[in-house]
């Protein structure tokens, strides 16, 4: 409940609520649909009912000749609206129509259909300026430029593609036709000491397919489903705790949840304290210096890795996926065989993943 006051002090800011005002609607909107503490519900849905009212011009205008980043910005902001009850009928046509100017590449920086999650898409430069795939250095400033990981590309694809399909404008590609990229981010490797630095991006990866996958905490997932990922949160969660990082420990707990383990579980127990242990005075969690959408984002992951969920029972966002879930596991299951036979190892002890 702490943490929910901070996060509602937050969106009282006016400042950042007119940049963060979407995204901490769909918070509270999560809190107060997915969570099983009828307190906690009835709180967030309270702060929900404020805080939609405030909703400026901003969030809602269609610019005269919009790109394909204001389109996305205008289909996260209709969603979020949409899950607290207000509908423009009109202004999701106009996005549609206009969705339709451009290219996979425009939201997504690759095209799901023809290739998969690159890994030369620059990360955005603090002076502000784009610059396309594969360039070295900024065009605007000439610095060194540093690349997103191919987790990261994807993830972001996957999480835009979600937005889109469930507001019902495409942006791109559907969430199938991105999701389709999954088995070529895997197997994942493991922190190694910090020498993989796709580890980071990774967890997120895994985290916001859940998240997608379960409609944010509204679905149990099946282990059996992603046994590759089960697997890697199931194993990693103490690198989260190793790196005092509770924004990345909410999201193992949270993914973890999902597949339906519990809080008192040898496995999460350590996380859970971790979180306990480390909430700052004033609710938040995280770096008290940092800029103020990584302080709420960690609050926000440390409460949904905290609290107990509504779950309607297990199933999947997007029901179509199931039969490539399934597919994909199954292959996994006999390479793991083959590899039991090639190495001479009749059955028993498991082939390490
Ligand atoms: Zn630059």
């Amino acid at each position: 409940m702490r943490g929910l006051r901070f996060i509602h002090r937050v969106a009282l800011k006016p400042r950042h609520f007119k940049v963060y005002g979407s995204n901490l609607l769909y918070f509270f909107n999560f809190v107060a649909t997915t969570s099983k503490s009828p307190a906690l519900r009835e709180a967030a849905r309270e702060m929900a009912s404020h805080h939609i009212g405030r909703r400026n011009g901003d969030a809602t205008r269609f610019p005269p000749d919009p790109d394909a980043d204001d389109i996305t910005q205008l289909v996260l902001a209709g969603h979020s609206a949409e899950k607290h009850g207000l509908r423009d009928r009109a202004l999701k046509a106009r996005l549609r129509r206009a969705a339709e100017g451009f290219r996979a590449e425009e939201y997504l920086w690759f095209d799901p259909l023809v290739e998969p999650p690159p890994d030369d898409v620059p990360e955005a430069c603090d002076c502000g300026a784009g610059n396309e795939r594969g360039r070295k250095r900024c065009r605007g400033c000439r610095r060194k430029l540093s690349y997103m990981t191919r987790y990261r590309v994807w993830c972001l694809a996957l999480t835009t593609a979600y937005s889109g399909e469930s507001y019902g404008v495409r942006l791109g590609a559907s969430y199938a036709e991105v999701l389709r990229w999954l088995p070529y981010l895997r197997p994942y490797r493991g922190p190694e000491g910090g020498a993989n630095h796709d580890f980071y991006d990774a967890v997120y990866a895994i985290s916001h397919l859940v998240y997608t996958l379960n409609d944010y905490g509204r679905y149990r997932l099946s282990p059996a489903w992603l046994p590759e990922e089960f697997e890697f949160l199931s194993a990693n969660l103490s690198e989260a705790i190793a790196r005092d990082d509770p924004d990345m420990a909410g999201e193992f707990l949270d993914s973890l949840l999902a597949f339906g383990r519990t809080h008192d579980d040898p496995v999460m127990r350590p996380g859970v304290e971790f979180l306990l242990s480390c909430q700052n005075r004033d609710g938040s969690w995280g770096d008290r210096q940092a800029e103020i959408y990584a302080r709420y984002h960690a609050t926000w992951a440390a409460l949904d890795g905290l609290r107990e969920y509504d779950w309607r029972g297990e199933k999947l966002r997007f029901p179509e996926v199931l039969p490539w879930l399934e597919f994909w596991a199954k292959g996994r299951k006999s390479r793991r065989a083959g590899r039991r036979k090639a190495s001479g190892n009749g059955g028993g002890a498991e082939v390490s993943a």
